[in-house]
């Protein structure tokens, strides 16, 4: 098997958000074709990692979210991809994606979920970004007072939030306080820039040219199994 590209990891991300969506919005609106789509989409994630998986009572949603619930099914989108990451992980690579949240892009673009995936793709881990300082753990330039840890470390002064926090899977991935067991990235792909400026900071600090050369870029894929050279084959 060729080794995985971030370019893998990108389409793996984009046909995940396009499960994700579809599964989504079919619990939310009760259509039968949810435990189908929801298998597929669980057929992304690895096990142990809790993501998405419970039916939602539709009828109680409805009762309570009234209008609200409705506009938010209406405006249920694909989830926009804004940065892929590549890190180093034991002996293997592992590849975060940033991204918004379920709906169209707005004026306003921020970091509000991580996915963590490892080559042949699953689902290793699900992170939330701290709404108030975009995973920075910062607001103007003091720890973010919103993600604090709740616990004090012994006598440590705490110099930031924990910005990103740990909705499934593996706990150490992101954080500002636990020892992360990824380094620097060791690849980066940017798709949309985000206008918050602690998510922006991070985006533009991110070296581009850190793409390694020694893999060939390929195209991402959206077929399975066919030959990246289809076109010239005809
Ligand atoms: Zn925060």
């Amino acid at each position: 098997m060729a080794a995985a590209t971030i370019d893998d990891a990108v389409a793996f991300f984009v046909s995940f958000f396009d499960a994700e969506h579809d599964a989504v919005k079919a619990n939310l609106t009760g259509a039968r074709a949810f435990p189908q789509l929801n298998k597929k989409l669980q057929s992304m994630i690895g096990s142990g990692v809790y993501y998405e998986r419970r039916r939602i009572d539709v009828a109680e949603l409805k009762e309570f979210g009234g209008k609200a619930y409705e506009n938010s099914v209406k405006a249920l989108a694909a989830r926009p991809l804004l940065l892929v990451t590549e890190h180093d992980y034991g002996k293997r690579k592992i590849y975060c994606a940033y991204a918004e949240d379920m709906r169209q892009l707005g004026k306003r673009v921020s970091y509000a979920m991580a996915f963590w995936a490892i080559p042949r793709w699953k689902i290793v881990a699900v992170y939330w970004a701290c709404a108030s300082c975009g995973g920075s753990g910062k607001y103007e330039g003091v720890a973010c007072g919103d993600c604090l840890p709740t616990v004090r470390m012994k006598g440590i002064p705490v110099k930031s939030g924990k910005g990103w926090h740990n909705q499934a899977g593996e706990r150490k991935l992101m954080g500002h306080i636990t020892a992360n067991v990824v380094g620097e990235p060791t690849a980066v792909r940017k798709l949309v820039r985000p206008t918050e400026p602690a998510c922006a900071e991070h985006f533009d600090s991110l070296e581009t040219t850190a793409t390694r050369k020694t893999t060939p870029t390929r195209k991402p894929k959206a077929s399975r199994k066919s030959s990246s050279r289809k076109k010239e084959a005809k």
